[in-house]
């Protein structure tokens, strides 16, 4: 599909990211809109198949990629669950709006686009174990053996952030108590803002409070969910990546330190391949290129 001209869409929780790509890599005409100037009608597919043309213009395209922050069924048919987006629960995504557009459309979870755009970046091999964790607001987690995601019997696979924290009892979007996700990602972050650091954005707590004990074990239980994932698989490479990593001052060494005291002994703990993956705003629409090329 490298001569297919192809969109990529992103849908996150607040805005729409699109892009266009025609040599299967480069991104071009990248555009965000809220999500709310997107979706202005009760017909979902019908607003975002007026997104897609109105974006498109003149411009013809053969297929379309649509990146989910979701749970989507085996088939990739349909989506089936997302925190806070009920609206997009149960949209029989592909078929309906290929008929409406004319053209192939697929959709994957935001993540496994992600990290088929991490592999090529970071030119590794597709055999072998791959893992992708993402800390964003929540965590993102995708899992590549041999070259092929891992879909898990009902396409629900790699949902590392919603192992249950002992103890917990705070409620999650996905109905669950005590998921991990709700303490060691960004809605966390916003949580020790309110609660303990008024008076400090956000996105300067690592600045001003990283030596602190809140975000000092904060940062443990993000080692614990990537130390959960690498005593269960061994990956060959393990990427971390998305916003929080990406913060100003994140203690990368404090992470990797304690990935490693959580880890086994001596093995998978004395050979461990981390790459943090930058966080760019396009990845998962270039991602979705990436997954054309190689699975459309
Ligand atoms: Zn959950």
């Amino acid at each position: 599909m490298t001569d297919m001209r192809l969109i990529g869409i992103d849908i996150g929780g607040t805005h729409f990211r699109i892009g266009m790509v025609c040599d299967g890599q480069t991104v071009i005409r990248f555009q965000k809109a809220p999500t709310k100037n997107v979706l202005r009608s009760d017909d979902v597919l019908a607003d975002i198949a007026r997104f897609i043309v109105d974006y498109a213009g003149d411009t013809s395209f053969d297929a379309v990629v649509i990146g989910f922050p979701a749970t989507l069924d085996r088939s990739r048919k349909k989506v089936l669950q997302a925190p806070n987006l009920e609206w997009m629960e149960n949209l029989p995504v592909v078929e309906e709006l290929g008929a409406r557009l004319g053209v192939h459309v697929l959709a994957e979870r935001d993540v496994i686009l992600a990290l088929y755009y991490d592999i090529a970046k970071y030119h590794l091999p597709a055999d072998g174990v791959i893992c992708g964790i993402y800390f964003g607001t929540g965590i993102g987690n995708a899992i590549m053996i041999g070259g092929e995601p891992l879909l898990g019997k009902n396409g629900v696979a790699g949902e590392i952030g919603h192992i249950p924290a002992m103890g917990s009892r705070v409620l999650c979007g996905c109905g669950n108590e005590g998921c991990v996700e709700n303490l060691a990602a960004g809605k966390y972050l916003v949580h020790l803002q309110n609660t303990r650091y008024p008076k400090t954005p956000v996105e300067a707590l690592f600045t001003e409070h990283g030596n602190e004990e809140a975000l000092r074990e904060f940062v443990d239980r993000m080692a614990a969910v990537v130390a959960a994932e690498i005593n269960i698989l061994d990956p060959d490479h393990m990427l971390i990546g998305g916003g929080v990593t990406n913060m100003a001052d994140f203690p990368r060494d404090q992470l990797q330190e304690r990935i490693v005291a959580r880890t086994r002994k001596p093995y998978p703990a004395q050979d461990l391949h981390i790459i943090y993956a930058e966080d760019e705003p396009d990845k998962s629409v270039a991602g979705a290129a990436v997954y054309a090329k190689l699975r459309g």
